[in-house]
């Protein structure tokens, strides 16, 4: 369970990062940006002492197999010995996964991950009795155990969750047939990945200084940006019109995988992939159309940033093309490792002095190895596998502001992880990936006020405002308008329509039109524009995951607003997510920390702020 959220918080942040330049020696590093691991074990000797230690404790979960029903006292034992011998497994893992982060040349390293995940899948193997045991037993007696033995109350919520999805849980053989499938699981997301990244032809531009370039997908990206706008619009409709040609072979690869996700859904009795996506972490579909609904009541705010951005741009009309185009001259900003953590420490001070006193401790006791150093994983990501220690981040630290923002970042995911191994039982202390990036984001919310109030010019004022609207545009509404199209497409299918590559540019390209206007005082959606979702990895790769994206930073961005309206009222409440863990499930949570997934009141709250931040920009440029 704690080994896929990671996971899944590194795929989140992938998206954002940059890979830094790494050049220094990891033995010419001080120390104090090192984390330190041998609060997980002293030496390597120790972990192995403890990797054979957790070898001859399976058979203490095993030994229970058949029996877990028996009574009180052997359901107990059976459900406290798995999740003690899980706890030993995480911390395990842990500290060979960091290690070898430390240097991924170091094959030595490396083969310790090999071990840990070998000995993760012995056990998931050996323990997959548990879930269909608890559920032959039945509630009266489940009833009766958990009054006899008070001791159950730490799995209440593991047993609950089992339970729920009782009515989903086919028998052993109809699951293992299930399960078989799993062999050509990849199939999409490898033909995806072949197709766009090697065989498929990509589209060549010249652009206005004579060069001649490839638009591969990161190609794209980043010519995208240029200043000259005739440059951008032949970059985009080269790209786009390329993948016309593909429409076909991509649309039948993308048709088969939502085909595909439904078999799932009606296989295990759901009646739409909507429904079975969102069962995991028990969210009611509801947030899901919620979503959608209110942010089509927000396109008004869209609306006026893209007025904001034709003022900017000082063009006629705006165009889909002039999207990424820079509207704000980037102020570079410098910032040491102890600049960084001071600015952190500042604008993360209305969280209270708890969160505080923690935050210094991450910085004082080596919770973070800092510095990009030779051969040191790319990118950035906090665990907190290890429940009796403290969690862990890794950075690359590159002394410039998307640095500060990214620790600030992770350290709301540490934070969360700090807290709620804290303040819960083991079985509870791992968090759903809903409610996962509120944290981190929350963090992102209040560097950003605080930069802002705190900039030193008006050129570095409107840098840090325009970057944060921009992150608000993709992460809010072009979110969105995927996680739409996710929808549609599958709702096609599960009504047993024809999905080709010529329906998904129709729905598409009309979603694009809603959301942008496609009229003057919008902006223009050229026809090619149809073809984007070609190029979008997601909907290959995910199912119904993307609108997470959206609703973490809505509600994040409400949450925001209310601490700095409200004060210590409203951080009261946000403690319930941070200390929550899994003790009830993501919604539960949130409406506990004081906003409702299914009302309007955190959109209005989110575009509140955006407007706000539109304002403050508007009022700079009314000044020149
Ligand atoms: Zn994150």
């Amino acid at each position: 369970m704690r080994v896929k959220a990671v996971i899944l918080f590194i795929i989140l942040i992938s998206i954002c990062m940059i890979t830094k330049a790494q050049n220094i020696e990891r033995k010419n590093v001080d120390p104090k940006y090192k984390w330190n691991l041998s609060e997980l074990y002293a030496s390597e000797s120790d972990w192995l002492k403890a990797k054979d230690n957790i070898q001859k404790n399976i058979d203490k979960v095993v030994q229970y197999k058949g029996k877990l029903g028996q009574s009180s006292e052997s359901f107990l034992n059976g459900t406290k010995n798995y999740f003690d011998l899980m706890k030993e497994l995480n911390r395990l893992s842990d500290y060979a996964s960091r290690i070898s982060d430390e240097d991924l040349n170091n094959s030595h390293n490396q083969s310790l991950v090999q071990q840990a995940t070998a000995l993760t899948t012995e056990i998931s193997e050996k323990t997959a009795f548990i879930s269909p045991e608890i559920l032959k037993i039945d509630q009266k007696r489940l009833d009766k155990f958990f009054s006899e033995k008070k001791e159950l109350a730490d799995y209440k919520m593991f047993v609950k969750d089992i339970v729920r999805q009782k009515a989903h849980t086919l028998s052993e053989p109809e699951e293992q047939i299930l399960a078989s499938f799993g062999l050509s699981g990849d199939t999409y997301t490898n033909v995806y990945s072949i197709f766009t990244n090697a065989e498929m032809p990509f589209a060549k531009v010249v652009t206005s200084d004579g060069k001649e370039v490839e638009l591969t997908s990161s190609a794209y990206t980043k010519y995208r940006t240029l200043q000259n706008r005739s440059d951008r619009e032949k970059v985009f409709s080269s790209f786009f019109n390329n993948f016309k040609n593909f429409q076909n072979t991509l649309g039948a690869n993308l048709a088969g995988k939502v085909k595909t996700d439904y078999v799932y859904a009606k296989d295990r009795k759901y009646n739409t992939t909507l429904e079975y996506s969102l069962s995991g972490p028990n969210i009611p579909v509801s947030v899901y159309e919620n979503l959608i609904k209110q942010i089509h009541n927000s396109l008004p705010t869209l609306r006026r940033f893209l007025a904001l951005k034709k003022r900017m741009l000082n063009v006629d009309t705006l165009h889909y093309y002039d999207l990424y185009a820079p509207i704000v001259k980037e102020t570079s900003m410098h910032f040491s490792i102890e600049d960084g953590q001071k600015v952190i420490l500042d604008a993360l001070k209305p969280l209270g002095p708890e969160y505080n006193a923690t935050l210094q401790k991450a910085f004082g006791s080596r919770w973070i190895d800092m510095m990009p150093t030779v051969g040191k994983r790319s990118g950035a990501y906090s665990t907190g596998a290890s429940y009796d220690v403290h969690p862990y981040i890794l950075m690359n630290w590159n002394d410039d502001y998307e640095s500060v923002s990214t620790l600030a970042h992770e350290l709301g995911h540490t934070m969360h992880s700090y807290f709620s191994n804290k303040n819960q039982p083991f079985a509870n202390s791992n968090y759903a990936t809903f409610v996962a990036e509120i944290a981190s984001t929350l963090n992102e919310n209040l560097l950003n006020n605080y930069m802002v109030q705190n900039a030193k010019s008006d050129e570095e004022k409107l840098s840090l405002l325009g970057s944060y609207l921009e992150l608000l545009r993709t992460t809010i509404f072009r979110q969105t308008l995927f996680a739409e199209f996710e929808l549609e497409i599958h709702k096609l299918v599960e009504a047993g329509k024809p999905v080709t590559g010529e329906v998904m540019n129709d729905i598409y390209y009309n979603l694009v039109k809603t959301y942008y206007g496609n009229d003057k005082d919008g902006c223009i959606v050229d026809p090619y524009i149809a073809y984007e979702w070609e190029y979008i990895p997601h909907f290959i790769d995910y199912t119904y995951y993307v609108f997470q994206y959206s609703t973490s930073l809505i509600y994040s961005t409400a949450i925001a607003e209310k601490i700095i309206n409200e004060g210590k009222p409203a951080v009261d409440k946000y403690y319930n997510i941070l200390k929550g863990g899994s003790s009830d499930y993501p919604i539960e949570l949130i409406k506990k920390a004081g906003i409702d997934p299914l009302s309007a009141e955190p959109f209005n709250l989110a575009m509140n702020k955006m407007n706000k931040v539109m304002d403050q920009i508007e009022q700079i440029l009314n000044k020149k």
